[in-house]
């Protein structure tokens, strides 16, 4: 095995070729194949061992052991050297695998003649389909240049015997009984929402046609030329050549640096020059960084790998010549183990019904563009890729964290019913959508979305929203290193203005830190970032964001209204801090020639509860005050809001939340500030209806929310609701939601 050179290489991967493109049953080929490694190796020993349904790796073809091992040798993942290097996707090589503590002897294979042992994972699209070994007789190391060698050689194996259909897919249910059986699998629900369809797989993998080329120049050339339409490619989605990507500029960015990384494509040249075609070698090298990266601990890092899987795709369709938009079905739900935005922007997003994933997290870039188009996601579903059937009927509970396959006609029809209600009650939102959310008795309510994307103001449109009544400005940022500068800002900031076509948009300065831990202000660990340095403690704290922040808004709605709210303000000074410094903006922009905004309009947050006894001071500094109850809950009762175990413990309707919501609102219109809510209880039509009836008469909540909310406004009495609410009260001590759903049955009020 030694002096093995490129040319061998290239020489050993044409002859492999030849041979699992030639005739003959599939196991006879490999048969071939080992032997053919073997000698081209100089190895005694060379076997294929081929992962099996329930984790375990079956010896599948060798040369060198004994025949009668094959098919009747079975590891388990992590077990012997073999499943050791299935469990970690890492290569081993021993000069003497008999004194290493995982060995495991197996007679049967007739080992006992070979001491050393070099072995490496076959992948295919980044996931373990077996082990490839070559042993020798003789004690002797072996050099990196030989792994890479068995690497490349395996990955060509696993391509082959992935297009030969060596293990059938139906093998993978196998554990699961009877095939046909409708199966349930859980996940954790990314955005909520329900979906029937047919299971499509997201490019499960682009299957490769050629691998292996005795042309590395030839290669060399194709790869370069399909890098530079892949930079074409992100450069005109960060052109913003389709309006929807145009708030994805910071995801963009993450590709132009990959797609630029001279360490990434010159390791793809180096395997190219192995004798792998363009095409492959892009695929070896993203599955072993995909292998590496799967070990790093850091979560933040591993997300970025649905963004270096989505690029690597988009490269190998370059080379493959494939058009990267797959036809869906009418209704379709999408399978992939993770997906990238751009990749999922690419599909019909009519015919997506739903998407479930074996990866993701709630804030991986997907997951947000998912929230905004309202696909519902299932996410972290162990195995989707391989239990799920193509084009299977699968049901995606996204409200219950849950996928059915295989789901019997009563589930179906079920979940039909459940949808097709939804769907009227869609429609019929929509029929009132341009009608007032008014009272029966003529009380007027303002109804506004809120966003964090420029995708989301397609909301204020299509609900008839009376504006934006709290953009989270952080949102787009959180992922990125650094802050964009001023310009960048105000080219957003504008277009969020001229998407909101004339309608008022409350911009909050950022709220970082905390759940929202942006990479560029993530600085030392805290035992409560809730309660930590973060968003306005944050930002007076470093101020040259907030002013640049400011003077981006500031330059933004120049001759327009220009309405700025601070979050997390829990004493008035803080406020006076974050004024003087907009004020100082203000100064500057005027003194510089700009022209100002028509109108300024300044407030707060109040979602800690100091400030509750701060109220008289607090509403003589503002113009409006925006009840953030998410965060007033969380402090109010000591819960975390995150926390899934407390998430329905306290309950938004108790009469002690009420009583200080009202007590809000009554401080507010006697100084005559005008006074919102903005946490998420504005969206629930019960929860809208007890804040009418104390006094709010501005409600913020997320688009989806406005028709349910408008629904119930428009059909309820204030003079009836009124006089209820308050003896409840007065009263109770605990919720009266149930109390309060009751008496909206009674009154014939739409509670969703
Ligand atoms: C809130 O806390 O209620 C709020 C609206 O802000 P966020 O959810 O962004 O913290
Ligand atoms: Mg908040």
């Amino acid at each position: 095995m030694t002096a093995f050179s490129a040319v061998d290489l290239r020489r050993m991967l044409s002859r492999l070729r030849d041979v699992m493109a030639g005739i003959g049953a599939v196991q006879e080929r490999l048969d071939k194949v080992v032997a053919l490694i073997a000698q081209d190796m100089r190895a005694d020993v060379c076997s294929c061992y081929v992962m099996r349904a329930g984790e375990v790796l079956e010896l599948f073809a060798t040369f060198g052991l004994s025949q009668k091992a094959v098919h009747l040798t079975r590891l388990r993942v992590g077990e012997g050297l073999v499943g050791e290097i299935a469990a970690h996707a890492r290569a081993v090589a021993l000069a003497d695998a008999w004194s290493h503590p995982q060995f495991v002897y197996r007679p049967e294979t007739g080992e006992d003649f070979f001491r050393s042992l070099m072995g490496v994972p076959m992948l295919q699209a980044g996931r373990v389909v077996g082990v490839l070994v070559v042993q020798t007789r003789e004690e002797r190391p072996f050099n990196d240049w030989e792994v890479e060698t068995l690497e490349t050689v395996a990955m060509v194996i696993a391509e082959l015997m992935a297009a030969a259909q060596v293990v059938k897919r139906e093998e993978l249910f196998e554990t699961e009984g009877n095939a046909l059986l409708p199966v349930r699998l859980t996940g954790v629900s990314l955005h909520a929402g329900v979906g029937i369809g047919l299971a499509v797989m997201h490019k499960s993998h682009v299957r490769i046609g050629r691998l292996v080329s005795d042309d590395p120049v030839a290669e060399q050339h194709r790869l370069h030329m399909a890098l530079e339409t892949l930079r074409q490619e992100v450069d005109a989605l960060m052109d913003g050549a389709r309006e929807d990507t145009v708030g994805f500029r910071d995801i963009l960015e993450v590709y132009r640096m990959f797609a630029d990384d001279r360490g990434w494509i010159s390791r793809i040249s180096e395997v190219i020059a192995s004798g792998l075609t363009a095409e492959a070698a892009v695929q070896k090298v993203h599955d072993d960084t995909r292998v590496r990266m799967m070990q790093v601990l850091d979560p933040v890092l591993r997300e970025r790998l649905q963004d270096l899987d989505d690029l690597a795709n988009r490269l190998i369709n370059i080379l493959a010549g494939g058009t990267a938009r797959i036809e869906l079905p009418e209704n379709a739900i999408l399978v992939c183990r993770s997906i990238g935005p751009t990749e999922l922007l690419a599909y019909d997003r009519r015919r997506l019904k739903g998407l479930v994933m074996e990866e993701g997290s709630p804030t991986m870039h997907a997951a947000v563009v998912a929230k905004a188009l309202d696909i519902p996601v299932v996410a972290q579903v162990e195995g989707a890729t391989t239990r799920i059937d193509a084009f299977g009927t699968i049901v995606v509970d996204a409200n219950a964290g849950q996928v059915m396959l295989r789901p019997s006609e009563e589930v179906v029809d079920l979940y039909t019913a459940a949808i097709e209600a939804r769907t009227k009650q869609k429609a019929a939102y929509a029929a009132v959508k341009n009608l007032a959310a008014v009272t029966k008795d003529g009380m007027q309510v303002s109804l506004s979305i809120n966003a964090g994307f420029l995708l989301d103001m397609q909301g204020v449109i299509e609900t008839n929203a009376d504006g934006v009544g709290l953009y989270r400005t952080e949102m787009p940022f959180l992922t990125l290193s650094s802050l964009p500068d001023v310009n960048a800002q105000f080219a957003l900031y504008r277009q969020v203005v001229a998407e909101a076509r004339g309608k008022p948009v409350t911009f909050r300065t950022l709220d970082v830190g905390g759940d929202k831990i942006a990479a560029s202000t993530a600085s030392m660990p805290e035992d409560n970032p809730a309660m930590g340095w973060r968003s306005i403690r944050l930002t007076l704290d470093r101020p040259s964001l907030l002013r640049q922040q400011l003077r981006a808004l500031i330059r933004a709605t120049a001759g327009k209204e220009l309405r700025v709210m601070f979050p997390m303000i829990a004493a008035v000074s803080e406020l006076d801090a974050a004024r003087r410094i907009f004020d100082m903006e203000i100064e500057q922009h005027l003194k510089a020639g700009g022209e100002a905004p028509a109108w300024i309009r300044i407030g707060t947050m109040l979602e800690v509860p100091s400030l509750l006894w701060q109220m008289e001071a607090l509403v003589e500094r503002v113009d409006f005050i925006s009840v953030g109850t998410n965060d007033l809950m969380q402090f109010m009762f000591a819960a975390d809001r995150g926390n899934t175990r407390l998430a329905n413990r306290y309950d938004t309707l108790t009469p002690a939340v009420l009583r200080m919501l009202r007590y809000v609102a009554d401080h507010c219109h006697k100084a005559g500030v005008q006074v919102s809510v903005c946490g998420e209880m504005a969206g629930r039509p019960l929860d809208a209806l007890a804040l009418l009836a104390i006094g709010y008469r501005h409600l913020s909540m997320s688009a989806s929310g406005v028709g349910p909310v408008r629904a119930a406004i428009r059909s309820a009495r204030l003079s009836d609701l009124e006089p209820f609410v308050k003896q409840s009260i007065a009263t109770g001590q605990s919720s009266l939601r149930e109390k309060l759903r009751a008496f909206a049955l009674d009154h014939g009020i739409a509670v969703g």
